[in-house]
């Protein structure tokens, strides 16, 4: 995990979901199967285009899983990518784990797929509906059950804290849910409230817990997964020993990706790019604008300090020929003293605690740069 790489990741951003979650700010949409088949083209059009080769690929969305598996496999054989590549494509239970429709995570499989992301969210049926979602833990479970038998057992969980009518008790459920159904990484994210959403013109009528009550759960999450074995390896992010997600480390560790799809990211020979949100002129060929020079110190920190292993002085002294102020570690000094921080001579990360006000910290930190 602390090993840093010049090959760089690749993401695919697939814009396609069944309908639109009421909390959800991501560029989707729903499909038909002209859109599908342009998208695929064009998507097809710049893998061949690529020189690069790339030692993790990452099907995003949206649901990913609406191509189809066929598709997903075509896509990926376009790729140039290294032996032991990482390879996850994110799946939502409504369309893998519904026993109607039959999706063949074989094909995935022997396509080279070696990771599933899947959108459990919740494993309490009455959480998942209030977050849109149609299928129930029982296409969850039909879902993780497929992949499993499909040979891929590196699978990842989705978990939402903060979900309308939450309670430690019903989080409590569906983390022992993940830890029993064999998953190897947990995401679990805050529900954060976006403008534009269904959620954020409704939000006053939501049964939404209180931000102390999700800070407990989150503080709750933290020692159940780590007591079951769960390294607390990113804010967000758990994972057993060897399991954390090689292409997100790419992101934190400021190392280089290629994104590719309507919406997505890139950073590549030290500048960011992107492609605007506009299905349309992606498909048109419209390359990605530029964005940014990216991975200053401030960057650099800031996504540090994401992790749990922090800010490793030598290796920020490597990168950028200088070293970590001491203002800096007297600050992180300071949280210590509050249970916030812990600091040796190497490095100083965030504790679980830290990470809770990780916003006010890092800026505080970053200013004495
Ligand atoms: S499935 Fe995911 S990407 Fe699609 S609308 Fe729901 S939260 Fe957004």
């Amino acid at each position: 995990m602390t090993m840093t790489d010049k090959t760089p990741g690749l993401y695919i951003h697939v814009p396609f979901c069944r309908s639109k979650c009421p909390y959800c700010d991501f560029y989707s949409m729903p499909v038909n199967t002209e859109l599908k088949e342009k998208y695929i083209a064009a998507t097809a059009g710049i893998l061949s285009s690529l020189e690069q080769k790339f030692n993790t690929v990452y099907f995003g969305g949206g649901s990913p899983d609406m191509l189809g598996e066929e598709n997903i496999a075509y896509l990926l054989g376009l790729v140039n990518r290294t032996e032991d590549a990482e390879i996850t494509v994110e799946c939502n239970p409504s369309g893998t784990g519904c026993e109607k429709r039959s999706f063949d995570f074989g094909v995935l499989s022997g396509a080279g797929v070696n990771r599933i992301s899947l959108g459990l969210q919740s494993a309490v049926d009455t959480e998942r509906r209030q977050l849109g979602r149609t299928a129930g833990i029982k296409e969850a479970g039909t879902a993780v059950k497929k992949i499993q038998e499909a040979g891929i057992d590196n699978i990842s969980l989705d978990v939402m804290l903060g979900i309308p009518g939450q309670t430690e008790e019903s989080l409590r459920t569906t983390l022992e849910y993940c830890v029993n159904s064999g998953a190897k990484h947990i995401s679990a994210y805050m529900l954060k409230i976006e403008e534009g959403t269904y959620f954020h013109k409704v939000a006053d009528k939501l049964n939404l817990p209180g931000e102390d009550e999700v800070c407990d759960m989150y503080l709750a999450a933290s020692e159940f997964l780590r007591q079951n074995g769960f390294l607390h390896y990113e804010i967000s992010n758990f994972a057993l020993p060897g399991y954390e997600s090689r292409h997100n480390l790419k992101y934190w560790h400021c190392e280089e990706y290629e994104g590719i799809g309507p919406s997505a990211h890139s950073f590549m020979h030290g500048k960011r790019y992107c492609y605007p949100r506009d299905i349309s002129s992606y498909i048109e060929g419209k390359p990605p604008v530029y964005d940014s020079d990216g991975a200053d110190p401030k960057e650099y920190i800031m996504l540090a300090l994401r992790l749990s292993e922090g800010l490793v002085y030598d290796r920020f002294r490597q990168r950028f020929s200088k070293e970590v102020p001491d203002k800096m570690i007297e600050y992180a000094l300071l949280l210590e003293k509050n249970g916030l921080a812990r600091v040796t001579d190497k490095q100083f990360n965030l504790t679980p605690e830290g990470f809770l006000v990780s916003n006010t910290a890092i800026l505080n930190l970053i200013g004495l740069l």
